[in-house]
C-alpha cells in the first residue's frame, strides 16, 4: 500500500501526518503539526449548535458507503430540552469489512490522534457523553494505537471529566468486534455493542432518536469523523473548495487488483476514475487490460472502460448505474474470469448473511450454488433465468430487512449485463476459458 501527495495540510487534511513508512504519528508529532488546535479553540468557546451549522454548510457526506449528508443526520438528534436526561452516544464504525476496502485502516494506523480529535469534536457538537470505536478484530494494531492515544488524551485533559475546564465531559472506549460484515449496518452494530446477536433493527425508530440502549446515538465511519475537526477549524467554504465537482472535501480513494501500484490516496472528491487508476495506481500491470471495475467495494455494480472519465463522486457514479460506496475500486482484468470473480463475492455475502430474513439467508446460498455450477462446468442454460429471477427478487429494496442482500446482487447483475458471454460460454463449453481459480 502506498501513499501520495500527503504534504499540504490544506489540500490533504486527512493524510498530512501519514509518513512514507506508515509509522504512527504520536501525540507530540500530532500536536506539533497543529493537532488538537481545533479542540482547544472550540470546546467551551464555540456553541455546539454553531459547530453543527458549520458541518451542515460544509456538505460533508458520510464516507462509509451511503453518502448521507452528515450535518443533516446529526440534526435529527434531539438537543437541549428535547432530550430526556441520560446518555447520548457517538459510535465510530471502524469495522471496515467491505471487500477491497482498506482506507480506514490506514487512517487509524498512521494517525490515530486525528480520529480521536475528530470524535471529541463530533461528540461535543452532539453533546454526547460516551463514545465507542467499534473496530474489527483483525485491526489489532490500530486498536492498540487508539487505546494508547485515548490514554494520552486522558492524561492531557482532552478526554474525561470537564475537558479543558469546560462543562463538557466525554468517555471513549475501544470495542473490538467479534467479526461480522453485517456490523457495518449501524443498527446491527448497535445490537452487537449491546451484546446481542448482530441483526439489523427495524427503522424507525432511527438511532439518532433511539439507538444504543434506547438513547440518541450517532454512528459514523472513521473517514467521516476524521474530517470533522478540520471543518470546524477551517470552515465550510474551505472544505467545499477542496472538492472538484458537486461534492465537497477530499476522499480516500483506493485501487486493488492487477495494477502496478495498488494503494490508497487522499484526492479531491470528484477526481476522475482514469486519473485514479492510471496516474495514482500506475495503470494496469504489463500483460493485463482493464475489463471492468467495482468502484466502491464488493457490493457495488461493475462499470467498464466507457466510464473511466467519470468523476468519482456520488452523483456521477450513481447516474452511471453503480455506487461510489467506499471509493475503493476493485479491478477486473482481462485474464480473470468474471464468473469466478462474482462467485467468490456471492459466497462471501452468503456467508455473511445474518440469517434474519429468508430471501437473504436462503437466497444468497442458492445463488452462490447456481454460480458454482456454472463456474465448475455443470451449469444449465436455464440457470441464467434462475439468476435473473434471484437478482430481481433479492436485489429489490424492500424484499429484505436490510441492504446486505440487494448489495450482494449488484456485482452479479452488472457482471451479467457486461460479461454475459462469459457466463454463457461457461455453460456451453463446460469449462473456463481462463482456467481461473474461482472456477475450478
Ligand atoms: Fe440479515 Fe440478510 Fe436480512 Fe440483512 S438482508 S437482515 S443481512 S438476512
Amino acid at each position: 500500500m502506498t501513499m501520495s501527495g500527503a504534504t499540504s495540510a490544506l489540500s490533504n487534511p486527512l493524510t498530512r501526518n501519514v509518513r512514507a513508512d506508515r509509522s504512527p504519528t504520536d501525540f507530540s508529532a500530532y500536536e506539533a503539526n497543529g493537532g488538537y488546535q481545533a479542540l482547544r479553540s472550540t470546546i467551551g468557546k464555540v456553541a455546539p449548535a454553531d459547530c453543527l451549522q458549520i458541518l451542515k454548510d460544509s456538505n460533508l457526506r458520510g464516507r462509509g458507503g451511503a453518502g448521507f449528508p452528515t450535518g443533516m443526520k446529526w440534526s435529527f438528534v434531539p438537543m437541549g430540552d428535547a432530550v430526556t436526561p441520560g446518555h447520548k452516544y457517538l459510535i465510530c464504525n471502524a469495522d471496515e469489512m467491505e471487500p477491497g476496502t482498506f482506507k480506514d485502516r490506514l487512517l487509524m494506523e498512521c494517525d490515530p490522534h486525528q480520529l480521536i480529535e475528530g470524535m471529541i469534536l463530533s461528540a461535543y457538537t452532539l453533546q454526547a457523553d460516551v463514545s465507542y470505536i467499534f473496530i474489527r478484530a483483525e485491526y489489532y494494531k490500530a486498536a492498540a494505537l487508539l487505546r494508547e492515544a485515548i490514554a494520552t488524551c486522558h492524561a492531557k485533559g482532552y478526554l474525561g471529566e470537564n475537558i479543558l475546564g469546560s462543562d463538557f465531559s466525554l468517555k471513549m472506549h475501544v470495542h473490538v468486534s467479534a467479526g461480522r460484515y453485517i456490523c457495518g449496518e449501524e443498527t446491527a452494530l448497535i445490537n452487537a455493542l449491546e451484546g446481542k446477536r448482530a441483526n439489523p433493527r427495524a427503522k424507525p425508530p432511527f438511532p439518532q432518536v433511539s439507538g444504543l440502549w434506547g438513547r440518541p446515538t450517532i454512528v459514523n465511519n472513521v473517514e467521516t469523523l476524521c474530517n470533522v475537526h478540520h471543518i470546524i477549524e477551517r470552515g465550510a467554504d474551505w472544505f467545499q473548495a477542496l472538492g472538484k465537482g458537486e461534492d465537497a472535501g477530499t476522499k480516500m480513494y483506493g485501487v486493488s487488483g492487477r495494477v502496478k501500484n495498488p494503494g490508497c490516496w487522499e484526492l479531491p472528491i470528484g477526481t476522475s476514475v482514469r486519473e485514479i487508476i492510471e496516474e495514482h495506481a500506475g495503470g494496469m500491470e504489463d500483460g493485463y487490460k482493464l475489463r471492468g471495475f467495482l468502484p466502491g467495494g464488493g457490493s457495488t455494480d461493475f462499470l467498464v472502460e466507457e466510464h473511466l472519465d467519470l468523476p468519482m463522486d456520488y452523483g456521477s457514479i450513481g447516474k452511471a448505474g453503480s455506487r461510489m460506496g467506499t471509493g475503493t475500486m476493485i479491478i477486473l482484468d482481462d485474464r480473470t474470469c468474471p464468473v469466478g470473480f462474482v462467485r467468490n463475492l456471492t459466497q462471501f455475502f452468503a456467508q455473511e448473511s445474518c440469517g434474519f430474513c429468508t430471501p437473504c439467508r436462503d437466497g444468497l446460498p442458492w445463488t452462490a450454488q447456481v454460480l458454482g455450477s456454472i463456474a465448475e462446468g455443470t451449469g444449465r442454460p436455464e440457470d441464467m433465468d434462475t439468476l435473473a429471477h434471484q437478482i430481481g427478487y433479492i436485489g429489490a429494496m424492500g424484499n429484505t430487512h436490510c441492504a446486505l442482500a440487494p448489495g450482494a446482487m449488484e456485482p452479479l447483475q452488472s457482471a451479467i449485463k457486461y460479461f454475459r458471454d462469459d457466463f454463457e460460454a461457461h455453460i456451453h463449453d463446460r469449462e473456463c476459458r481462463f482456467d481461473a481459480r474461482g472456477c475450478r
